[in-house]
């Protein structure tokens, strides 16, 4: 992989969201390390035309194409050039200029264009989970197949990933993902029955995108990094444990066969992980704010409930049953967070919508990446229906 004795050219997919922004601004503080090339949102055009200008990439892609003129527009005239639609992004990730990837798009919507960079052999700096957990079979052999790294950008996997170094020869005897509990830590199904989507958008410790911070108030965000971690470090479901850890210090923690622990520790800042991931194999400098162990005098820990927070059950189960089961019940989970969001459905009504369709969806045991498209097409349509029954 390119060392960082010139500019690394990063294509950032989803750029104008919490990891884009994020990851800009760490490019921001190291223009002789990185350079944004490529930077592409969903909608946010206002926002893509104000980066563009800030950080002059070479492309840029607004997938709503009802957008594209305006952003032509304005961007053109600075030799920017402007491209939109969904299938530019499996165009401009595979460009010659283009050192890596940060696959930082939200959902199903990612798999398509972190496939397109793999096979075009460009190395991965990978947020968007949900790729994994939908496909993460092929998309491993994929990336094995290209020789293409891919890099975690999800703070638990950086660390555990931070803890693996120097240690390719040592077998893992398990991981723990800790897990801060989200904003409705201890609370009863009572209560969650009657929550808010404004309570589920505060998360105690991280600011992040709609749908990753519903996900952390379900325990989903946990059930969706199982599975993301059982791909990414090559485990069996049972190596996996999740531990409550509200203070977020701990990133997660791997255990060897001698029965040592090695964890990865530091404040909750997204950050960390972003540069890590571009700038690997090195470590770069940062002023970000150091941990003090003094202010953190009691780091705790506690059991997940899995009871009151079903999701991250139904993650286990999904990942134990295999095939296309993760792409199931993660295209339920994406439409239910969708309707929670619109207050169309309750908090409770989020695994309700996911186990109905777990249950009714169309196994598949050996899915091939044809079946996995068919499979979030169908299971949307279906969760869409259960909505709607529920709403009229
Ligand atoms: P976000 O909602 O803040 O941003 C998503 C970005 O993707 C935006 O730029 C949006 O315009 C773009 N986008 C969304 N849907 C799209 C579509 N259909 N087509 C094209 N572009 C689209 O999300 P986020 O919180 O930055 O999360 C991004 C990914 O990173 C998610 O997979 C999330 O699980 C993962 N992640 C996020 C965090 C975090 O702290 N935010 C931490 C770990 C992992
Ligand atoms: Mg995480």
């Amino acid at each position: 992989m390119k060392e960082l004795n010139g500019q690394k050219r990063i294509a950032i997919l989803g750029s104008t969201g919490s990891i884009g922004t994020q990851a800009l601004d760490v490019i921001s503080k190291n223009p002789h390390l990185f350079k944004a090339e490529v930077i592409t949102a969903g909608k946010n055009a206002t926002l893509l035309i104000e980066q563009a200008l800030a950080h002059h990439p070479s492309v840029v892609v607004i997938s709503d194409d009802s957008q594209w003129e305006k952003v032509r527009n304005i961007l053109q005239p600075h030799g920017i050039a402007v491209l939109s639609g969904s299938e530019a992004l499996c165009e401009v990730v595979t460009a010659d200029s283009v050192d890596m990837v940060l696959t930082a798009m939200v959902g199903f919507a990612g798999l398509r264009p972190t496939l397109a960079a793999i096979s075009a052999g460009k190395p991965i700096a990978l947020a968007n989970k949900e790729t994994l957990v939908v496909a993460g079979d092929l998309v491993t052999e994929l990336a094995a197949k290209h020789q293409v790294p891919l890099l975690p950008v999800d703070s638990e996997h950086s660390a555990i990933f931070q803890c693996l170094t120097g240690e390719a020869h040592n077998p893992i005897e398990k991981i723990i993902l800790t897990a801060s509990g989200g904003p409705f830590r201890g609370k009863t199904r009572d209560f969650l029955s009657t929550v808010t989507r404004q309570q589920a958008l505060k998360h105690p410790n991280w600011s992040m995108g709609a749908k990753i911070t519903i996900d952390s108030a379900t325990l989903m965000n946990k059930g969706l990094e199982v599975i993301e971690a059982r791909w990414l470090f090559g485990l069996q479901p049972e190596q996996i444990d999740v531990i409550v850890h509200p203070q977020s210090i701990i990133h997660s923690i791997v255990q060897f066969e001698d029965g040592s622990m090695k964890a990865q520790m530091g404040l909750p800042d997204m950050r960390l992980p972003i540069q890590y991931a571009m700038a690997y194999p090195q470590r770069i400098g940062s002023d970000f704010p150091r941990f003090d162990f003094l202010q953190y005098p009691h780091l705790t820990f506690e059991k997940a409930d899995q009871s009151t927070f079903r999701n991250l059950a139904i993650a286990y189960e999904a990942m134990s049953k295999g095939g296309n089961m993760p792409c199931i019940i993660n295209a339920a989970n994406e439409i239910a967070v969708e309707a929670f969001l619109k207050d169309e459905i309750g908090f409770l009504e989020i695994s309700e919508i996911i186990e109905k369709c777990a249950e009714k969806g169309s196994f598949i045991e050996h899915p091939t990446i044809g079946d996995y498209f068919e499979s979030d097409k169908e299971i949307r349509q279906l969760a869409t229906m259960l909505i709607r029954s529920q709403v009229h």
